[in-house]
């Protein structure tokens, strides 16, 4: 019996967040005196999992999959599971894992509990805590089949070092027709940019900065930070910014190291998309402006003198450091 955990990866590297989901499968495990086995599909080097925990990698090497597919990467988790004999598999809250998890708890006749926010409470009976209603409140939760899905919540656990032995396994899952009943033909990223989902660092504005023709300085700043920009949802309705910026409850969320929110008031629908973030600043005009009570450090003063000021800071501190 092992604790499975599926890492996800692009392009040969493992993402943060599998490296994350590792740890926490450790965790598990060592609450339930078991070991951990992740599967790779066309990942990265099973020694980068083993440094958090992982004991045993499944690699599966599989042309078939070089586009993330649900279904068929579900049937491959499912069979990973079964071979395993797991009794808990854990995967992440990505867009992707969000995708398959209800998937592969289908396959094994399992119970699925989204957005954990720590180990669970207790192993037996199995209690994990998790976030509902888009972050805005709190849920303890019992999974009661005996196999058990966990997806945990971005940011929820961090990075644990553990030393696993990692020892590395080719596997070859059966995969049939209807696995790819849809295909992911081809993927065209939109942009070569860093995407708000996966940035360490979100920069993102609002209607404070009074039209598209000031975003200069905003995307300056994410360019000396290496980080995405991001925007509140009347900015892209407007047109201002693509869509694909938009964050918040009914655009993408975030979760982030650090967000950086210019002009922006901070509605509820906009906090509940970045709760998951980490460090919060937050560059307002209006002291009584509602963001202040969630940010970690405020400035309130006026965008056009503050961010090129504190581009100009950030260049120089850079340049020092470098
Ligand atoms: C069902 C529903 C879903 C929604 N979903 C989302 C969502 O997903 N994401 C989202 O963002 N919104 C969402 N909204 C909209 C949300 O309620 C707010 O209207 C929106 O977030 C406000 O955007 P904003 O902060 O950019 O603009 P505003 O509320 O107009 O705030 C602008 C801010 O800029 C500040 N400012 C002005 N000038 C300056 C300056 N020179 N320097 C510094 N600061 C300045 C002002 O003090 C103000 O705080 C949703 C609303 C509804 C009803």
């Amino acid at each position: 019996m092992s604790i499975l955990v599926y890492t996800e990866s692009e392009q040969g590297t493992f993402k943060k967040i599998a490296l994350e989901a590792v740890s926490y499968a450790k965790g598990i495990a060592d609450m339930m005196g078991s070991s951990v086995t992740a599967v790779s599909v066309n990942g990265g080097d099973a020694s980068a999992l083993a440094a958090y925990g992982a004991d045993k990698v499944l690699e599966v090497s599989n042309d078939k999959l070089n586009n993330f597919n649900a279904a068929a990467y579900a049937d491959v988790v499912a069979q990973a599971a079964k071979a395993e004999g797991a009794k808990v598999v854990v995967l992440t809250s990505s867009a992707d894992s969000k995708f398959m998890a209800p998937l592969v708890a289908v396959n094994l006749e399992a119970g699925y509990v989204a957005n954990a926010t720590a180990l669970p409470v207790s192993a037996a009976p199995f209690k994990v805590a998790h976030t509902v209603f888009t972050n805005k409140a709190f849920a303890t939760s019992e999974i009661s089949t005996d196999v058990k899905v966990v997806g945990l919540g971005k940011n929820a656990y961090g990075l644990k070092e553990n030393s696993g032995a990692g020892a590395a396994e080719a596997f070859s899952p059966s995969l049939s027709d209807s696995d790819f009943s849809t295909e992911v033909v081809s993927v065209d990223k939109a942009t070569d940019k860093v995407t708000i989902a996966d940035a360490e660092i979100v920069v993102s504005a609002g209607r404070g900065l009074k039209g598209p023709e000031n975003w200069g300085m905003v995307e300056e700043m994410a360019d000396i930070l290496g980080a995405a920009t991001a925007c509140s949802k009347p900015v892209s309705d407007m047109g201002w910014r693509p869509h694909g910026e938009h964050v918040g409850q009914t655009g993408k969320p975030v979760a982030s190291n650090l967000y950086i929110a210019i002009g922006i008031s901070g509605a509820i629908q906009h906090l509940a998309g970045i709760n998951s973030s980490k460090v919060k600043v937050v560059i307002n005009n209006d002291p009584e402006a509602p963001f202040f009570k969630a940010a970690d450090y405020g400035i309130v003063g006026d965008a056009f003198e503050v961010v090129p000021q504190l581009n100009e800071k950030l260049k120089a501190f850079k340049a020092q450091n470098s």
